[in-house]
């Protein structure tokens, strides 16, 4: 096939009405500060393992309210909260983290 130096990108499009939000429920009634995220990035931008690794709790929680699998992500992270004492919300991050990490376990 010719190559015309770009190619078409499957789309990134997702369908609320049909997205399965079970995880993000049963998460949020346990972490119920997850809701006041305002995705400013400021955990993603101090991760200890964000530059290696890709973890960031930004897309973390923008992943779980949009359906998709995070646990890739999770695995990585140190549980060091730095991403904790920088969030102008105030979100225990960390505890966060460890609440997703025991509800993908009882999956
Ligand atoms: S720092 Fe807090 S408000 Fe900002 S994206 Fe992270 S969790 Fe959300
Ligand atoms: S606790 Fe995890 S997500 Fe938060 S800064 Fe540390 S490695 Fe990153």
């Amino acid at each position: 096939m010719m190559e015309f130096g770009f190619r078409l990108s499957p789309s990134s499009t997702i369908d609320l009405d049909r997205a399965d939000l079970s995880l993000y429920r049963k998460i949020e009634r346990l972490e119920p500060d997850m809701k006041t995220c305002m995705a400013c990035g400021s955990c993603s931008a101090t991760c200890t393992a964000g530059q290696y690794s890709g973890m960031s709790m930004r897309k973390v929680i923008l992943g779980l309210q949009r359906g998709t699998d995070v646990s890739g992500m999770l695995s990585c992270c140190m549980l060091c909260g730095k991403c904790t004492m920088v969030c102008p919300r105030g979100i225990n991050t960390r505890h966060l983290i460890l609440s997703i990490c025991r509800t993908y376990e009882k999956k």
